[in-house]
């Protein structure tokens, strides 16, 4: 009966048929949801990266700039990805494009990283998002991510934090600002809920680490034993801790030689590889 029911989800769900990302065929079961050249395209952050939060950095220095400037509250931080190319168009995706089974592949990957890293966890909790957003979005990613890594690893997923004011989006502020953007904007709802507990937050993206340090503060304040991260990906930093250029991380991957293979999309900052069509409207990020 089971089997069944699974078959009728199979195909009200197609996209377990066909990849996650292009759209293409799948030739065999991919449990991403990816297929191969997709997978291959996702580019790994185990360059050299920051120790304490994860972040790869270009040059050979044991802490990324925000690290080493500013008080960071939470134990270590780490993420599968280099936010570019496919990682970053499937978060986009996954976060403005209403393609919330995208939420498989990103925990799929996340479920590796957190065994590799084997973090303290008796709770796992998600980034809050202010009512506003969450009445825009419709949903909330973090929410999604962390709620089927808890199932996925038989931890408790705890809705333990709210936030308490909107903020402007960190990437839409100055250096400066973004350091007091969030100051306060996070709250921990029920201490008794997170004393005494390891805490691990989830969420898509890595980029300062600015929200997760104040969620990490206030987890700390309500008496968390240890509060780390795991992101799905992480942007690259430059010297003075901005992002790096995706065109530079994907010439570092692929070489300038095979460069060629490699196509910037007229509509974005995506690099593709040039095979990449998006058969499947339903996977075609830009209509
Ligand atoms: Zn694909
Ligand atoms: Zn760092």
């Amino acid at each position: 009966m089971l089997k069944i029911f699974t078959k009728i989800l199979d195909l009200i769900f197609p996209e377990q048929f066909t990849c996650n990302f292009c759209g293409e065929e799948l030739k065999e079961h991919s449990t991403s949801g990816l297929c191969e050249d997709c997978e291959s395209a996702l580019i790994k952050n185990n360059g050299n990266k920051c120790q304490k939060c994860s972040s790869p950095i270009l040059d050979e220095s044991k802490y990324c700039l925000n690290c080493q400037n500013n008080k960071r509250y939470f134990d270590s931080a780490s993420s599968v990805f280099i936010y570019t190319g496919v990682a970053k168009t499937l978060i986009n995706r996954f976060k403005t494009s209403n393609q919330k089974y995208l939420y498989k592949t990103l925990v799929y990957y996340m479920l590796n990283e957190f065994a590799e890293k084997n973090f303290p966890a008796d709770i796992l909790v998600s980034v809050p998002m202010s009512d506003k957003k969450l009445k825009k979005r419709g949903y909330n990613q973090s929410v999604l991510l962390a709620g089927e890594l808890a199932k996925r690893l038989n931890v408790s997923y705890c809705d333990c934090l709210i936030k308490t004011r909107d903020t402007l989006g960190q990437h839409e502020l100055p250096r400066a600002e973004r350091l007091t953007n969030l100051n306060g904007a996070f709250s921990v709802t029920d201490k008794n809920l997170v004393k005494g507990k390891s805490v691990v937050i989830i969420d898509d993206t890595f980029t300062t680490g600015s929200t997760v340090s104040e969620i990490a503060k206030e987890l700390y304040k309500a008496g968390a034993a240890s509060v780390n991260a795991l992101c799905f990906a992480a942007t690259k930093l430059k010297a003075d801790g901005e992002s790096v250029d995706d065109e530079i991380i994907v010439k570092e991957k692929f070489g300038v030689k095979n460069r060629k293979k490699y196509k910037k999309d007229k509509n974005s900052s995506f690099y593709l590889p040039e095979s990449f069509s998006f058969k499947n409207p339903h996977c075609n990020p830009y209509i």
